[in-house]
């Protein structure tokens, strides 16, 4: 299940895959994929294979600016 799939009302494509230290991986929009990854202390993100790298760029510059506000 993806991270969007579990936000009710979501229906943006799920474009990045969140990492969390413990090896949880979860797949996101680049909205929710930022939330996350704010959210996610020592969290990496990456562009899911076939989305564009900028993906990744954009949400972890987008969790860096929200500082997990969400
Ligand atoms: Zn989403």
């Amino acid at each position: 299940m993806t991270h969007c799939e579990a936000a009710a009302g979501c229906t943006a494509p799920p474009v990045v895959r969140i990492v969390a230290p413990s090896g949880t991986e979860t797949i996101a929009c680049d909205v929710h994929g930022a939330r996350l990854l704010a959210a996610t202390p020592d969290g990496r993100v990456y562009s899911l294979p076939g989305e564009h790298e900028d993906y990744a760029t954009a949400v972890r510059y987008a969790a860096k600016r929200d500082g997990g506000a969400a």
